[in-house]
């Protein structure tokens, strides 16, 4: 291959250009111009060259050496690459301040070394014009802080001149590399000064390495050396490395050989265990993993720069610090970019989680765990494959950062799910608890398990609660348990699951209530039937039963009460004991069931006095009394008979029950029933919503104002007299009947 010789033409990309193009890039990047400013388009290009994602995986070479010795000639001959050179005719300086290019020539395999990086710098006569050695001081500490290979660009005529100007540069090399490495005691990184001598004619090339390596040690024993490295070697830094090329004008075929196979020990990468030190064999590749600066490859502009910054502001270059910077600044980089897939897969859970929660409907979401654990698993992995490259502590501390933050936000999930999985299994579980009852209830009272529905639906919420959670659960984060909240949410359904007994036991109550309600229908009913027929009071009873008397009403209707209730209370207890109620609940809904029937009699007694009813029964009374004789024998009525005294004595018979009736008294007490002792005071448990719907009962409840009298008062004289005056005038009627039918029976 032909050299490239390009003339200089203004299209050079340099500092402060506009977007990428690779066109731009052509003869690589000017990394420092003249001016000693840093391109910060340096990423951009280590991007379009592909090297940023290289992880370790690249290699930095630069190039040193005397003004117009062929340096770029020669990079661009090794590496393909298209740094400007001076053309033949036009003689000045091409190459200003540090330029870079990617190795051009093909890597054709895995032996060969990838992302080769040159760096072109300027060489300088300052020394021979009288120029400070400024920027050759400032470019060697640069290439030395970053490159692994510095390439030394000699004439063979000028090997062996001690005092000549690259004797100078590699004064300045060397202490340069003191100082840097004075800082940096621990790492053992090294450089290969590689010195290539240019238009070898004669001189064998082992001669020439005899002389360099001589005037090499000479010039380091004539460096002062800081303090606590007076007895350092020059192999402790450096390994070096000889080759010659024939003249490129006068041996033009020689010299294309030659550079070529220079050119494949560069791009082969490391091969075998080769020893740092001396290389002497010709053929030998020339990196070696101790060359390598160990700055990852994204790291590297930003890091470029930083110490480039140092350099130019003459502070002293502490590149232990600078590493733990750049690993700061890379770290925080990478977080924000693992972050980003992160955030995407996150934010749209709290979102929805946040919006459940201001609906007042916190959702369950169902798919939370399995994205939790993969945006932790993955921002975990992204980071540890960017950031585990750099410094191990800042690395270390930078990940627990971004773990502390991630889970700050997935805890925030997490609890959220628990939450919302607490309120949905509560409202589940009563609703299934109510379900089960109500299906029940459809197939009779008695057919359902109360105690079993809610010991059953508590076991399976209890289950979905913890198969709920445990999904949403990430692994490996310590935040995870879930045992308060399990317990909470056990105690919360048991505070519901009694909830439901309570509305269960009011049902209960209701169910027994009606019962006795039905129950005192008829049998109150039956006896105040009784009063119907007027032979009860007087005649002997036809079956042998216990004799009825009018008198003892109110005690039968007592008995019967007080059994019925007996009869109710007992299967209120068993029931209710079946649900497990406490005796306290079972004592208060024993409680209110007597309340309950008590007033429920009350009604039944009154439907029995109301108008219609009790002067039917008077009538019945009175008629049976009226009508038939005492052996039960219908009456046919003749002019001969007492009428009159029949008539009188059957009316004011039937007119004693009206005392009787309107007061509910026991015969045998001839005072009302005991009902403060039967009721009973109120349990000490009963609460205010237990006798929210109690009626209150007179004499019993005394801050009422009401008697016990008042209370068993079943007609008021008012309608006490009232009905007298009916009853009587509808005897009267029937009176009037008989004696025209005893007339018409005299007529006949
Ligand atoms: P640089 O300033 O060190 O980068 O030198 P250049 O690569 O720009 O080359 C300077 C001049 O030297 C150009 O005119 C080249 O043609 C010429 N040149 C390049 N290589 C050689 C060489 O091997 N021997 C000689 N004698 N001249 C060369
Ligand atoms: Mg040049």
């Amino acid at each position: 291959p032909t050299a490239p010789s390009i003339m200089m033409n203004g299209h050079f990309a340099s500092v402060g250009d506009g977007p990428a193009s690779r066109e731009q890039y052509q003869h690589g990047i000017q990394v420092i111009d003249e001016d000693k400013n840093f391109n910060p388009n340096l990423s951009t290009y280590l991007n379009l060259e592909s090297v940023i994602p290289a992880g370790f995986n690249y290699h930095l070479i630069s190039v040193f050496g005397s003004q117009s010795t062929g340096k770029s000639t020669l990079l661009n001959f090794l590496f393909g690459t298209h740094f400007g050179v001076m053309s033949e005719q036009e003689r000045r300086q091409t190459t200003k301040g540090i330029w870079m290019s990617k190795n051009k020539r093909a890597v054709a395999n895995g032996a060969m070394a990838d992302n080769i990086l040159v760096m072109d710098v300027e060489g300088t006569d300052g020394r021979e014009r009288g120029e400070d050695q400024d920027f050759e001081r400032k470019a060697a500490l640069f290439a030395l802080a970053t490159s692994e290979v510095l390439i030394v660009n000699v004439w063979e005529h000028q090997v062996g001149l001690y005092q000549g100007a690259n004797m100078g540069l590699l004064k300045t090399v060397f202490e340069v590399n003191l100082q840097l490495f004075l800082k940096d005691r621990k790492t053992t990184t090294r450089s290969l000064l590689f010195f290539v001598i240019r238009d070898h004619l004669a001189t064998p090339l082992a001669n020439l390495r005899a002389t360099l390596l001589q005037d090499l040690s000479r010039i380091w024993s004539t460096l002062s050396k800081p303090q606590g490295l007076e007895n350092s070697k020059i192999d402790d830094y450096f390994d070096f490395a000889f080759a010659a090329l024939p003249h490129k004008l006068l041996q033009p075929e020689k010299f294309e050989v030659e550079v070529e196979k220079l050119g494949g020990r560069f791009r082969e990468g490391y091969k075998g265990p080769r020893k740092v030190g001396l290389i002497e064999e010709e053929s030998a590749p020339v990196f070696l993993p101790e060359y390598h600066r160990r700055i990852p490859a994204d790291g590297f502009p930003h890091y470029a720069e930083g110490i480039w910054d140092q350099i130019v502001n003459n502070k002293d270059l502490d590149l232990p610090t600078q590493q733990e910077l750049l690993a700061q600044f890379r770290c925080d980089e990478i977080s924000r970019e693992v972050m980003v897939s992160f955030d995407e897969a996150i934010t749209p859970q709290e979102e929805k989680q946040a919006e459940g929660v201001r609906a007042g409907k916190p959702a369950v979401i169902p798919e939370l765990g399995e994205v939790m654990n993969k945006a932790r698993s993955d921002v975990v992995t992204n980071f540890e494959r960017e950031a585990s490259r750099y410094h191990k502590g800042v690395y270390t501390r930078k990940r627990a950062e971004l773990e502390t933050s991630v889970d700050l936000r997935l805890k925030a999930l997490f609890q959220g799910q628990i939450s919302a999985v607490h309120k949905s299994g509560v409202h589940d579980f009563s609703e299934a608890v109510s379900t089960a009852v109500k299906a029940g209830q459809k197939q009779g009272a008695a057919s359902y398990d109360f105690a079993q529905i809610v010991e059953s639906e508590k076991k399976k919420s209890l289950a979905r609660f913890e198969s709920q959670v445990q999904a949403a659960i990430v692994e490996s984060a310590p935040w995870s348990s879930y045992q308060q909240e399990l317990k909470l949410y056990q105690k919360e359904l048991d505070t519901v699951s009694s909830r439901l007994r309570k509305d269960e036991m009011r049902r209960l109550a209701n169910r027994v209530e009606r019962w006795v309600r039905s129950r005192l229908g008829e049998s109150v009913g039956l006896e105040f039937n009784r009063i119907g027929s007027g032979r009860s009071g007087s005649g002997a009873p036809a079956d042998g039963e216990k004799p009825a008397t009018e008198k003892d009403l109110w005690d039968r209707i007592w008995n019967v009460f007080t059994e019925t209730v007996a009869q109710a209370e007992a299967r209120f207890t068993e029931r209710a004991r079946s649900f497990d109620a406490s005796p306290d609940e079972v004592e208060v809904g024993l409680w209110r069931l007597r309340r309950k029937s008590w007033v429920a009699l009350k009604d039944q007694i009154a439907e029995e006095v109301m108008e219609g009813n009790l002067l039917l029964k008077l009538r019945e009374n009175f008629e049976d009394k009226f009508r038939y004789d005492a052996t039960g024998v219908p009456r046919i009525w003749r002019p001969t008979d007492d009428i009159e005294g029949i008539y009188t004595t059957s009316r004011e018979s039937t007119l004693k029950l009206l005392p009787l009736l309107s007061r509910f008294k026991l015969s045998r007490t001839s005072a009302p029933p005991p009902l403060d002792a039967w009721i009973g005071s109120p349990p000490s448990s009963v609460s205010s919503a237990d006798e929210e719907d109690l009626v209150a009962i007179g004499g019993v409840d005394e801050e009422e104002g009401k008697s016990l009298e008042e209370e068993t008062t079943v007609l008021s004289d008012a309608k006490l007299q009232d009905y007298g005056v009916r009853f009587k005038k509808m005897a009267d009627g029937v009176y009037v009947e008989a004696k025209r039918s005893a007339i018409g029976a005299v007529a006949q």
